[in-house]
């Protein structure tokens, strides 16, 4: 893919200490040369293991709840183009805690785009002309679908969760900014990710990880939430395209068209270790039905049709080969899954049964 990122630009990449925000990185700095400036707080769930030392990522260890770090963060990278992916971003930690979505996913996004549009003023126009703000979001804002349907770019917004009302409110923060102030905005929303180097509090991780430790596999309610999965790889190349060449303004739904129950999920990741590692009965017969999760959204399904016929994106995996990837990935990386655990103090607890029950 040829494009003015791969000569001297420089990008700032925010949350790219986390899961897809890693894989941003990984890319950016082996496909185009640019020089990232990755701005993370670097929290629980933070690793920058997956990126290695590389002479063009520069680590800047800024909280974006703080207003004037991140002006300092942003002068000192001066962006060519900005990839906002720092978000907190569990569902169930949010049912426990809240507070900490506000601060970072509004405060630190509000923060992020004040000191952004300063910098973005002072551009020479060169510059200025081709510089990019890009929000990455979720289609949790779009709230929960029945049975058929599909969200796309048109669906308005409906958030049920302390999660998805705050990145809704970060999404609000930044079409607002672009109508108000012109500030040169692309906005994607995408389905579930999953893939390697995924925090192991994640649905996909917690299975794979209980089942291989012989424990009791959860599965939420009665299992039939239906999530839309996509390839982290897949997301990526989505997100790199959108920088790249969408226009100011736009605004693309991603989605994998890979729409599964929880249960589906859980027992294809059995099958996959039944296949691998040899024991008497199915890893399937530890899945244990626990308490739902609270104001458990029914179903996501993405039409990705806009950004397949505007940008020419597809992804590249199928879910049983992403997802047999993932599998082999963490078999392999157990060590890696012991470190982040043990750093954050997560043993696999259950998460989000509310701050009462915690
Ligand atoms: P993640 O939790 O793995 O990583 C988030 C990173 O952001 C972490 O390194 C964290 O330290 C950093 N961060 C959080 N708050 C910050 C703050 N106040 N200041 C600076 N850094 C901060 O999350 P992820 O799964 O990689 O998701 C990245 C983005 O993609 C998020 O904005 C999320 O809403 C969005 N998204 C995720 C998914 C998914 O399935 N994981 C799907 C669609 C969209």
């Amino acid at each position: 893919m040829t494009s003015w990122v791969a000569a001297d630009a420089r990008v700032l990449v925010t949350g790219g200490a986390g899961f897809i925000g890693g894989c941003v990185v990984r890319r950016l700095l082996s496909e185009f040369g640019a020089r990232v400036f990755n701005l993370d707080k670097l929290n629980y769930a933070s690793d920058l293991s997956s990126i290695g030392e590389h002479a063009n990522h520069h680590v800047l260890r800024v909280d974006l709840a703080d207003a004037e770090a991140t002006h300092a963060a942003v002068k000192q990278a001066d962006p060519d183009l900005v990839m906002h992916l720092a978000a907190e971003s569990h569902v169930d930690r949010s049912i426990d805690g809240p507070e900490v979505f506000l601060a970072s996913n509004v405060c630190g996004t509000f923060h992020l785009l004040q000191a952004v549009r300063a910098h973005w003023e002072e551009l020479p126009e060169a510059r200025r002309d081709r510089f990019r703000f890009h929000h990455i979001s979720t289609d949790e804002v779009f709230g929960s679908l029945g049975s058929e349907g599909y969200f796309s770019e048109t669906t308005p917004y409906d958030p049920r969760s302390p999660y998805s009302a705050s990145k809704a409110a970060s999404d609000h923060l930044v079409s607002a900014w672009h109508h108000t102030y012109g500030l040169p905005v692309i906005m994607t929303n995408c389905s579930n990710n999953y893939g390697p180097w995924q925090y192991p509090e994640k649905l996909i991780p917690v299975v794979i990880l209980k089942a291989l430790s012989g424990e009791q596999i959860p599965l939420y309610g009665d299992g039939q939430n239906v999530r839309d999965w996509l390839y982290v790889e897949d997301h990526v190349d989505a997100l790199i395209l959108a920088a790249l060449h969408a226009e100011p303004g736009s605004n693309y739904c991603i989605g994998g068209n890979n729409e599964l129950t929880n249960k589906q999920v859980v027992e294809a990741i059995c099958n996959l270790l039944d296949q691998r590692l040899s024991q008497h009965t199915s890893h399937a017969c530890m899945i244990t039905k626990v308490e739902d999760r609270m104001g458990h959204d029914r179903r996501y399904a993405i039409d990705a049709t806009l950004i397949r016929n505007e940008l020419g994106w597809a992804p590249r995996h199928t879910f049983e080969h992403g997802l047999a990837k993932t599998v082999d990935w963490y078999i392999n990386n157990l060590d890696w899954c012991k470190r982040v655990a043990a750093l954050s103090g997560f043993q696999g607890q259950r998460l989000g049964l509310g701050p009462d029950k915690r």
